[in-house]
């Protein structure tokens, strides 16, 4: 594999990689299970089989069932995993390093001098550090967004996750791709990489922005998508200032204008899309396009943010990500629930808005959707057995009047001891089974201070 990238072959996060972790037939016996299933559906003392990597039963398994492995769920609760909806997983190699800025400031003078310094095993290494704490927060799936994808593919491969893969373009007129790329071998990468790794590495193509491309850019990549039956995943309306330059220079909203240019023509997912008005809200839905919120970006950033209970009224499929660490400073999804939750109730001072299953529902079946995991982000017999158990026995989590409220408001990463995706076990007990954390760590280290310190990009230690 390494060869095929050109990377020497010392080249490997893993510890083995996922394709020598068999999706052995296990038990996990006497847990409370929340099996998202219609809505928040709760079962006590509950058991869930495991085999062939799908959801063989939740309750008592069938009569001769014969695991490999039998798990004591007892002060557990076994859910589905989270889907990080929107991320830039290898940006947490700039995680702190432009902090408290505007966001014009904190593109221009932070992120994008810093990534000017950033190469493509930067990439390979900054994703796997990323997929290290997604595992270890119950994220089975994210939908990342970024530069140089083999070498996220090559990550999701060896570390057993879910991704939904967009190579990010910029298509600014005389300037070139980053890692001067072509918008053909980008193109290229969407339809070679879709179902690779038996199906774990779903793609969509990535225009970043409207505010970045050019009309005649977007037309070819939407209809490239179009032809190939592929969404797009886009930033789409993050300030108020990108509605009213897209209404000066284009005569519409950013949403009107992309889908005129027909980019939400298949399933798309739409970041952010925070400043829309009610006609932006009919053409998402109209589109079927998946809005993603990133509650802490927006508030990190001094943004606005999604009115994502609105847009769950209106019918629109809403998911949660974590958006970069350079923003988020990390890639935490029950943290992001929170916020989300909080932010929500805060911002419509609605202390109904957004309950603690909503927001769940949103970080599982919802993501799910969004990212083309169809078969992913509830609980029963037939599902993609993408499953995390966490731990109970903690004193944040005593005692347990709402389950749905302790894991919302009150439950962080580290209760999480288990992660399954399509039945393999990627985290046991809290420890990583696919990735080399250490070596990852160190990596991660050495290429961020680089980043950072490059001529060009800022350093900011205090
Ligand atoms: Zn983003």
């Amino acid at each position: 594999l390494a060869a095929t990238f050109g990377l020497p072959p010392h080249y490997n996060c893993g510890k083995g990689g996922a394709n020598e972790l068999k999706a052995g037939k296990v038990l996990i016996k006497n847990a409370e299970v929340l099996t998202m299933q219609p809505q928040a559906d709760m079962l006590s003392d509950c058991s869930v089989a495991v085999a062939d990597g799908k959801i063989l039963a939740v309750g008592p398994p069938p009569a001769g069932f014969n695991p490999d492995e039998v798990i004591d769920g007892r002060n557990h609760l076994v859910m589905p995993g989270f889907f990080n909806a929107h991320c830039h997983a290898a940006m947490v190699l700039l995680r702190g390093s432009a902090e408290d800025l505007p966001i014009d400031r904190w593109f221009n003078e932070g992120i994008w001098r810093s990534e000017s310094a950033l190469n493509e095993e930067d990439v390979y290494w900054g994703t796997a550090l990323a997929v290290c704490e997604m595992i270890r927060g119950g994220t089975v799936a994210f939908a990342d967004h970024y530069f140089w994808m083999r070498q996220v593919a090559r990550v999701v491969e060896e570390s057993g996750m879910k991704a939904l893969l967009a190579w990010c373009t910029f298509g600014a007129e005389g300037t070139a791709e980053m890692g001067n790329v072509s918008l053909d071998e980008i193109l290229a990468f969407t339809t070679e990489y879709r179902d690779r790794a038996d199906g774990r590495i779903k793609t969509m193509c990535g225009p970043h922005s409207p505010y970045v491309t050019t009309r005649k850019w977007l037309r070819k990549i939407a209809g490239f998508a179009r032809q190939s039956g592929l969404g797009c995943h886009i930033h789409v309306a993050e300030t108020s200032d990108q509605v009213r330059q897209s209404l000066a220079s284009e005569g519409a909203t950013p949403v009107a204008y992309l889908a005129e240019t027909g980019v939400f023509d298949n399933p798309s997912i739409a970041a952010h899309a925070i400043h829309i008005s009610k006609e932006d809200v009919d053409i998402l839905k109209k589109k079927g396009v998946s809005v993603v919120s990133c509650p802490k970006t927006h508030m990190k950033l001094a943004m606005s943010t999604t009115r994502v209970s609105d847009l769950v009224d209106a019918g629109i499929n809403v998911a949660i990500g974590t958006d970069g660490a350079a923003s988020s400073n990390n890639l935490d999804m029950l943290e992001a629930m929170r916020l989300a939750s909080l932010l929500s109730k805060h911002d419509r001072q609605d202390a109904a808005s957004l309950p603690a299953w909503q927001v769940l529902r949103l970080a599982t079946t919802g993501g799910a959707n969004a990212m083309g995991f169809v078969n992913s982000g509830s609980l029963h017999p037939g599902a993609d057995a993408d499953l995390i158990l966490i731990d109970l026995d903690k004193p944040h989590l005593t005692p347990r009047h709402s389950y749905t409220a302790n894991i919302v408001h009150s439950a962080v990463a580290a209760d999480i001891s288990h992660v399954f995706v399509d039945g393999r076990m990627l985290l046991n007990k809290g420890c990583l089974i696919t990735l080399d954390e250490e070596r990852i760590k160190h990596e991660a280290q050495r290429r961020g201070v680089r980043m950072v310190a490059s001529p060009t990009g800022t350093i900011q230690r205090y």
